[in-house]
């Protein structure tokens, strides 16, 4: 399905870009425009621009922009459908849809997303349903779900047998293979099909926008022979590490709240929850890793992490100590008493209890202080120094030096030794750790996948520039004198040129006296150095000084165009009729075919007479 043209016209109106980008990032405003730090790429002083206006964004230090869609589509990573019907959600716009798809290969993701949907209800009502499903819900509830739960999370129940999924499937006449893709059938080397899922409750795996992209299937207490839990394989819409359970919906409450509290597994997940603990999340399926992190730290930099009170839970806690110092987040570790988990603690002693262990919560240092004063781990010297061995190796994983400092700090006065040398031993092992190649990879993405070449941008002249700002904001009336005389091949540069191109076609369609809309022509460009280029052309540039305080604009982009139109195109059109003369006697000079050089002779001449034309032509435009 398509969405329909007018409803994106709809949403681009409607979806005011401060409003949404502000829930993301803290935007201060600065004449008519906004301002922000990049959340693109590290920066010190904002250049990312955002105009409510245009109903534009874009970063003068990295070159990313956009309209509010491409914004969304970065950040959260969504696809341009799932974006539009993100914010027709939060802006209350219905949309239409009409037949179609939108490229060949958008087909199989739709059906991906399509049969994910399908099989999460096909479970759904095995669990209500059948028999069977009823022993499966009969033991949930014992374990203290309750059905609006059940209902909330579509939780289900695969039956036990080898084509149960596989006759749904069949009966229904679906794509087989696009079942295969979803890792929900396996297919056997005769050929057939039997189900993955198999006497298993499953949990559906959500995006972040809510749609189903995987199953965890766990399964019921006795049935020992199997692993526990069993996790959908990666997909094209599934990627393990960058999925968190419950995301989707929690993360309005975790912004709100400005603090996540992270758990291991689904059942942790969805006792808090139904307990009123709203801000929870779990990394469910996989050990945590950093992509997850960042996922989250994009909505609070506060995160509570809760582990059993076992050893596994302690070892489960060291091991993301490590991780977790590796990203900027504020993260506090809690521990909850022997043989408990956040499933049964809750249970028995209530919310209220819980959100006091959750402010019990320590820093990476008091809990490794703790542990190894239970461990008896501080009597003698020796150990002591082990210990704070193992506390300045994780200290150096911290990126910020200031922040580590602050750290090393911390340990020093804890084990009552002098700052001093314990900051040397630390800088000792960051540098140990520079050296060491994770830390490099995990910087890169941290950053961002961001690809676009600064140079890219640098490279259109501010006079093409500027006519592409000109078609965008000049009335209906002056824009057939541009597309008169000039063509995409008048660009030198090509891209400014592919954008061009874009910019006549949808000038074409317009009706009388309707201008283009720079924010919906964004859209039509696919490449992102288009949008990026064209972003940079529409938004004015602001010089701000160290410290937020002052703004100024440098750029002087207020001109009236129709002033200037007319000499724009000539300056074009001349810089342009030069490069193919050039080029025309470049290859006159090449040849040694008496012909072809006196027909490129003559194309000169014609060039010359036209460059002359414009040389003399005045451009008086009214
Ligand atoms: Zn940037």
């Amino acid at each position: 399905m398509r969405i329909k043209e007018d409803s994106i016209r709809e949403v681009l109106e409607k979806a005011d870009i401060v409003t949404v980008i502000e829930n993301y990032i803290p935007l201060r405003q600065s004449g008519r425009n906004y301002l922000a730090l990049c959340p693109f790429h590290k920066e010190k002083t904002p250049s990312f621009t955002v105009s409510r206006e245009k109903g534009l964004f874009h970063c003068f230090g990295c070159g990313v922009g956009g309209n509010v869609v491409s914004f969304l589509m970065k950040y959260d990573k969504l696809t341009f459908v799932d974006a539009i019907e993100t914010l027709a959600k939060k802006f209350g716009i219905k949309l239409q849809y009409e037949s179609g798809y939108y490229q060949d290969e958008d087909k199989e993701l739709e059906l991906l997303y399509e049969y994910s949907l399908i099989t999460s209800q096909y479970f759904h009502k095995n669990l209500l349903e059948t028999n069977e499903g009823r022993n499966a819900l009969k033991y949930l509830q014992d374990r203290g779900i309750e059905l609006t739960t059940i209902k909330a999370f579509q939780l289900g129940y695969a039956l036990s047998a080898w084509d149960g999924l596989l006759n749904f499937i069949k009966r229904n006449n679906y794509d087989l293979e696009v079942f295969e893709k979803l890792g929900l059938i396996i297919k056997k080397d005769n050929g057939e099909y039997y189900d993955r899922f198999r006497g298993r409750i499953i949990f559906p795996i959500y995006s972040v926008i809510g749609r189903v992209i995987a199953f965890g299937g766990r399964i019921l207490e006795g049935d020992h022979d199997q692993p526990k839990y069993m996790n959908s394989p990666e997909s094209r819409i599934y990627v393990k590490g960058k999925t968190l359970y419950g995301f989707f919906q929690t993360k309005d409450e975790i912004r709100k709240k400005d603090a996540a509290i992270l758990v291991e597994g689904y059942m942790d997940f969805l006792t808090l929850f139904q307990n009123g603990i709203k801000n929870v999340v779990a990394s469910a399926g996989t050990s945590l890793t950093l992509d997850q992190i960042f996922i989250l730290s994009k909505v609070t930099q506060n995160i509570n992490l809760i582990f059993d009170g076992d050893e596994a839970g302690q070892k489960a806690a060291v091991r993301t100590i490590q991780l977790m110092l590796q990203t900027d987040s504020n993260f506090k570790i809690v521990n909850l008493p022997e043989n408990e988990d956040p499933d049964s603690f809750i249970l028995k002693f209530g919310e209220d209890k819980f959100l006091e262990i959750i402010e019990s919560g320590q820093n990476y240092i008091d809990y490794i202080y703790n542990l190894a004063s239970q461990k008896n781990s501080l009597s003698d010297t020796n150990s002591k120094l082990k210990v704070i061995d193992t506390l300045l190796q994780f200290t150096s994983r911290i990126r910020d030096e200031l922040r580590r400092e602050i750290y090393a700090r911390e340990i020093a006065k804890k084990f009552n030794v002098t700052e001093n040398s314990v900051i040397q031993k630390l800088n000792k092992y960051v540098k140990n750790f520079a050296n060491i190649e994770e830390r490099q990879i995990q910087y890169q993405e941290d950053i961002d996948t961001h690809t676009i070449d600064k140079n890219i941008i640098n490279n259109v002249s501010p006079l093409e520039k500027s006519i592409l700002k000109m078609i965008c904001e000049l009335d209906h009336q002056y824009l057939g004198t541009i597309f008169e005389h000039i063509d995409e091949n008048d660009f030198i540069n090509p891209l400014a040129g592919e954008i061009f191109k874009v910019l006549k076609s949808h000038y074409l369609e317009l009706k009388e006296d309707e201008k283009i809309d720079g924010q919906y022509i964004i859209n039509k460009l696919e490449k992102e150095e288009l949008r990026s280029i064209l972003s940079d052309a529409l938004i004015e540039k602001y010089k701000i000084s160290d410290g937020w305080n002052e703004v100024q604009e440098v750029s002087n982009q207020n001109i009236d165009f129709k002033d200037v139109l007319g000499d724009s195109i000539k300056k074009l059109k001349i810089i342009s009729l030069n490069k193919k003369i050039d080029d025309l006697n470049e290859r006159i000079s090449k040849t040694t075919d008496l012909d072809e050089a006196k027909n490129l002779f003559e194309d000169i001449k014609k060039l010359m007479s036209l460059k002359s034309f414009y040389q003399k032509n005045e451009f008086v435009i009214d």
